[in-house]
């Protein structure tokens, strides 16, 4: 699967254009806030052959710009189930964050999509990863070989649990089941560079908790949730 990444929007979020390489057909995952993701791929040659758009959580530079996507590149959309009442609130979340200039529509979703769920691009079976606590539906989608993780983590970071509807006891619980996967994942986060699993595990700083549980080296870390 090729993965090519377009950072746009006030908070240079990364959405991911996968393409499976035996068809030619791709998806979108997350959409950024404004029209700049669809400028972006109109101006792509070839012209990408979109089959769906998927989604890794409803925050609304994640998933603000739907409409847009919809209006231009017309596919069967799948939100995370959990993530629907945070998707419900795209119309006034921008307020919530002091940003009433970031209120955006709803779109449409077509299908909701549980921890283990699978869909088919093309040859490639891509797998959903739930991984609830910096939104309550947050997840990731895989292939096997990349992952693309939204706003669970970052390359030495991970997302925000102080934010309306976060809960750091799901993150810390969601982050044991993501790098409980193979550490070879390249790992596509909703901000900054790539990395791997196995990169994070073994020297980002938030996740110091999981090397002393599994008995390894490495920089011990910070607390960040409760009982850590
Ligand atoms: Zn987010």
């Amino acid at each position: 699967m090729k993965v090519e990444r377009f950072t746009v929007g006030m908070f240079q979020v990364n959405c991911y254009l996968l393409t499976d390489e035996a068809t030619g057909q791709s998806a979108v995952v997350d959409t950024g806030e404004t029209d700049e993701l669809v400028r972006l791929l109109e101006g792509l040659r070839p012209k990408p052959d979109i089959r769906l758009l998927l989604l890794t959580h409803a925050h609304a530079d994640h998933a603000g710009a739907l409409t847009h996507l919809q209006a231009r590149f017309d596919a069967p959309t799948y939100l995370p189930a959990l993530e629907r009442p945070l998707f419900e609130a795209l119309p006034v979340q921008g307020a919530w964050f002091g940003m009433p200039s970031l209120n955006r529509p709803c779109g449409r979703i077509d299908h909701e999509v549980h921890d283990g769920d699978t869909v088919q691009l093309g040859e490639t079976t891509l797998r959903f990863v739930s991984t609830p606590g910096h939104t309550p539906g947050q997840g990731c989608w895989t292939d096997g070989g990349d992952i693309i993780v939204g706003d669970t983590l970052f390359a030495g970071s991970i997302g925000r649990t102080d934010f309306p509807m976060s809960d750091p006891r799901l993150m810390v619980d969601s982050l044991r089941r993501l790098m409980a996967l193979p550490g070879h994942l390249r790992v596509h986060s909703g901000h900054g560079p790539m990395t791997t699993l196995g990169e994070e595990l073994a020297n980002n700083p938030f996740l110091g908790f999981l090397r002393k549980e599994r008995g390894l080296g490495g920089p011990p870390g910070v607390r960040w949730a409760p009982g850590l």
